[in-house]
């Protein structure tokens, strides 16, 4: 028997205390959460892990310093107290990032004194413990730090930290974790049904084989984010939007710390990333498909535009973008206020028996909602469980392997152990979210025709099946 299909005798052969449909950030947070307390854990996710929002995030564990200027600071103390736990758990996934603020005089949006105030406040709700100290900075000294930012109208800037992740690494790595203290968990398995007799019975479709097979389960959890509304009976009610980035070399914008741009309320950020500098992101009312979000020429012209008014000199045209990536907020919804202005908060509901749905939030707050999550299902349903430790054990006990900040070298090593200890199918799984090679190759395509080579050897396919990969890679891209 293959990986695969223990997996799937272990989901079907017990009655599991919770099973999780959807992998992402925060299902993977209440598949871990759950087994570290001694819980029978499951999850099964539709694709690949992190296909979702998971892997298409601004990659930043941040408070959201923005929501300071909107009075909610319950929401940021949480986020940012959760920034410091997860440098703690995960530090090979939470490096300290310089954030800069500039302000100009002509901005009425965001007034100098008032930023150097919010610096300050941020650290504070840090507990004292934020990933750096923040700073002030005048304009020289803001030119001297960004070299190349607009120099016309410069007010000054404030210097504050947040942290930088891998989103998609989060989720496997935090599943890595899960299934090491014993949940079984499954991709391209896509729940299709389920019905209440005493236990959950949930019908799951097997991706792979095209199987259907029954799971039993005390409890169901509803991760499935931007897809939550839709699920069984689900009483989540979301407003999509989607944000966009975009990668260009280093070379063409070398900033050395994360830059704030603004368009009059909103912030975008240019983040390094290695030899690369990421841009956005956007936040538009989404109405098409979950499945197949995708990047506009609107979208790459609206990014360009707001960093090339903060960089004059960088003259970025689409020529210069490497790789973009394209995702939605499940933002509980609300239809007052643009996009930017809906609440980042999360939801926790129980609209029928057994049935939990878990929405909202963001990658910073994930490992907290699944410890509410647990803690109300564990009351709820009267079961007997160990306290929630997700705060304090390491994600991984072990090396990380391959997994970091940056996409790791290219070599038949990683691949092979991507194969063997990280559920890799399909070619995509390993050019978008295992490396995000896909997206910081300059020619990614070359760099999947190697990976198909190895894969093949790894996992035994003919040439039909590598060209069959290539070709459902390259519709992906
Ligand atoms: C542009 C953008 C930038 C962001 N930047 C940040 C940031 O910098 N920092 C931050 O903290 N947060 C950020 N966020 C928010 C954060 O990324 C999301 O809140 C988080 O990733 C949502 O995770 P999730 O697990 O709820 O959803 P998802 O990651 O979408 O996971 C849901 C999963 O459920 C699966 N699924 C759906 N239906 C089924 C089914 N029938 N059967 C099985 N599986 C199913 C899907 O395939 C998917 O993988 C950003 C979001 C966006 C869009």
């Amino acid at each position: 028997m293959n990986a695969r299909a223990i997996t799937k005798a272990r989901l079907t052969d017990e009655t599991l205390d919770v099973l999780v449909i959807g992998g992402g950030i925060v299902g993977s947070c209440v598949a871990r959460d759950a087994a570290m307390r001694g819980l029978r854990a499951g999850l099964v996710e539709q694709r690949d892990f992190a296909f979702g929002t998971s892997s298409r995030s601004s990659r930043l564990l941040h408070g959201g310093i923005r929501y300071l200027a909107q009075g909610k600071i319950g929401l940021v103390r949480e986020a940012s107290l959760e920034k410091t736990v997860l440098h703690h758990i995960a530090p090979h996934l939470a490096a300290p990032l310089p954030f800069v603020f500039a302000t100009y005089r002509e901005n009425r949006a965001w007034k100098l004194w008032q930023l150097m105030f919010g610096v300050k406040l941020y650290d504070l709700l840090c507990g004292g413990r934020n990933l750096g100290h923040s700073a002030w900075l005048d304009a020289a000294e803001t030119l001297q730090t960004v070299p190349g930012l607009r120099a016309e109208g410069l007010a000054g800037a404030v210097r504050y930290f947040d942290g930088f992740t891998n989103d998609a690494r989060l989720v496997l790595d935090t599943l890595r974790s899960a299934a090491g203290h014993g949940a079984s968990i499954l991709n391209y398995a896509r729940y299709r049904r389920a019905d209440r007799e005493g236990l959950w019975r949930v019908e799951v479709e097997d991706g792979v084989t095209g199987e259907r097979f029954i799971i039993a389960a005390k409890t169901v959890v509803n991760a499935t984010g931007p897809w939550a509304e839709g699920l069984g009976p689900s009483a989540v009610k979301l407003r999509l939007t989607k944000g966009v980035h975009l990668v260009v070399e280093r070379s063409r914008l070398p900033v050395t710390d994360a830059v704030v741009m603004t368009d009059g309320n909103r912030v975008l950020f240019a983040i390094p990333w290695g030899e690369r500098t990421i841009l956005g992101t956007t936040d538009t009312d989404y109405a098409g498909p979950l499945e197949d979000v995708r990047t506009d020429g609107e979208d790459v012209a609206y990014v360009l535009a707001i960093t090339n008014a903060h960089f004059p000199n960088a003259h970025l045209n689409a020529t210069d973008v490497i790789s973009t990536w394209a995702g939605l907020r499940p933002l509980i919804a609300s239809s007052k206020g643009g996009p930017s202005d809906i609440s980042r908060s999360h939801q926790i509901r129980n609209p029928e028996p057994g049935w939990w749905d878990v929405a909202g939030g963001k990658l910073t707050t994930c490992r907290l909602m699944a410890e509410q999550t647990v803690d109300r299902i564990v009351a709820a349903e009267g079961m007997k469980a160990m306290l929630c430790e997700t705060d304090l054990q390491p994600l991984l006990a072990g090396e990380p392997g391959f997994s970091g900040l940056l996409p790791p070298e290219v070599r038949r090593e990683a691949v092979t152990y991507f194969c063997e200890n990280e559920w890799a199918v399909h070619l995509d799984d390993i050019m978008v979210r295992r490396t995000s090679w896909h997206y910081y190759q300059r020619d990614a395509r070359a760099t999947a025709r190697q990976v198909v080579r190895w894969m093949s050897e790894c996992l035994g396919w003919d040439a039909a099946k590598g060209e069959e990969e290539m070709e459902r890679y390259q519709a992906m891209a």
